[in-house]
């Protein structure tokens, strides 16, 4: 008998990796991915730590899937209830003593036992916890991948955090930063490519961390691992996130000049460019040495478009801390952006910090900010107007007979779709900009490249 499941995702691109590695894991087991609550037989959040108030949010959702589920027990109907992720991890036993009527509770590092663990949960015996960090990586314990795979593939490589950053929980429910075997890896990726993946973005929390062994019994470096995935059939483009400024490596730099698949596009977050509040936050580099790492890089691949992450109001923030993230901004040029207020995460040592800055003040350093930021990504799809570029198709656009692809600076570009499909690889005159994309046509006499 097919079961159902809905498997709903907050957070990161890894969370939605692990979301579909669950559903994978679960498959030969029976079950199939629904799009609905109400139409699943198991019912998991996936959920995710970083904002706030995360917990009291997945709360709230499983108090309506509660209800949800008694007017299906009054049909007759069978509804389980599962939490995994960061929330999962971090809030444990107590998840269970406040939602006693939860099935089951497992962290991310022990989803591969989902089936084992709702199979002991039918026969009514057995935890309903699982939030420990098991010695046996769950990857071992995962299925190979099979079946269509989307044009731009995920790939968890590195996992967890040793930064210890002091707004940040991702230590506490990830772990430590644990990397990934390169045959592993490369497996799965042949793996993907086989499945119609054009593009490999290789996840981790602290990706540019990555030392997984290498088949030659050597710690290989992420720009080893690059290397190695370049040579593969298939790749046609490669990028990796998030990475910390502390691990771009001169090696890793050297790769963006070197390895034509990987796309000139980092997502490098500085959270601030004020050294007293880069210190504060235990970030370990000064906003000179970040300007070092982008000048660098600029270097070696002069095209390179930064995207990255800010927090304003920050505990301590002065407006002249503040200045000088408005001035490393200036100095960068960012063509994309994600800014946030500081906002307390329970446990961390930032959360019980002197000098908390007012909600007001923050509003209004977050409003100037951003409108710093909006005006850069603007400026940079204005740039692109009238260039002639490669565009990775990626699936239906906006109108139809419309197609939307990605040029390597991460732009989405919509097109018109004649002769094309996703996958596709096509030269395009971007013909217009628009605040979160661009409008272009096929090149004359373009040819499309990728197609098997
Ligand atoms: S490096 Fe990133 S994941 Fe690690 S503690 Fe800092 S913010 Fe969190």
């Amino acid at each position: 008998m097919s079961k159902r499941l809905f498997i709903r995702t907050y957070g990161c691109q890894m969370n939605v990796y692990d979301s579909d590695r669950m559903a994978e894991s679960l498959a030969p087991h029976g079950w199939t991915r629904v799009e609905s609550p109400e139409e699943a037989d198991l019912v998991v959040l996936n959920t995710c730590h970083i904002r706030e108030k995360a917990a009291e949010k997945v709360y709230s959702e499983l108090g309506r899937l509660r209800r949800l589920r008694e007017e299906r027990t009054a049909r007759g109907e069978t509804m389980l209830l599962a939490v995994a992720g960061c929330v999962a991890q971090a809030e444990g036993e107590a998840m269970l003593e406040r939602a006693p009527f939860l099935d089951l509770v497992v962290g991310p590092q022990a989803y591969h036992r989902l089936p084992e663990l709702l199979a002991r949960r039918a026969r009514a015996e057995g935890t309903a916890l699982a939030t420990d960090f098991p010695v046996e990586s769950k990857f071992d314990h995962l299925p190979e991948r099979s079946g269509p795979s989307p044009v731009s593939a995920y790939l968890t490589v590195q996992e967890g955090c040793d930064k210890f950053c002091t707004f940040c929980v991702v230590p506490y429910t990830r772990g430590a930063e644990v990397s990934r075997p390169v045959a592993a890896i490369l497996a799965e990726a042949r793996q993907l490519l086989a499945g119609g993946a054009k593009e490999l973005v290789l996840l981790g929390q602290n990706v540019n961390a990555y030392h997984g062994e290498g088949p030659d019994g050597r710690i290989w470096s992420l720009a080893r691992l690059l290397e190695a995935l370049a040579e593969l059939d298939g790749v046609v483009r490669l990028r990796y996130t998030t990475s910390h400024p502390r691990d771009m490596s001169e090696d890793l730099i050297e790769a963006h000049g070197r390895i034509p698949q990987l796309a000139p596009y980092l997502h490098l977050p500085v959270q601030s460019g004020s050294d007293a509040v880069l210190e504060a936050m235990n970030r370990g580099y000064t906003a000179a040495d970040y300007r070092r790492i982008v000048d660098r890089l600029r270097a070696v691949r002069p095209d390179i478009a930064l995207s990255s992450d800010f927090i304003v109001g920050f505990p301590g923030e002065r407006e002249a801390d503040f200045e000088a993230t408005m001035e490393l901004v200036r100095a960068v040029g960012f063509a994309q952006a994600y800014s946030f207020k500081f906002s307390a995460r329970p446990g961390t040592p930032a959360a019980s910090m002197r000098g908390q800055v007012k909600e007001a003040v923050k509003a209004e350093r977050l409003q100037r900010l951003q409108a710093l930021l909006v005006e850069q990504a603007r400026a940079f799809n204005e740039a692109t107007v009238g260039r002639t570029v490669p565009v990775l198709i990626d699936g239906p656009g906006r109108h139809p007979g419309q197609l939307v692809g990605r040029t390597p600076w991460q732009q989405p570009v919509h097109l018109d779709g004649t002769g094309l499909q996703p996958g596709d690889l096509v030269i395009v005159t971007i013909t217009g900009s628009h605040p979160h994309s661009l409008a272009g046509r096929r090149a004359a006499g373009a040819t499309v490249e990728g197609r098997a």
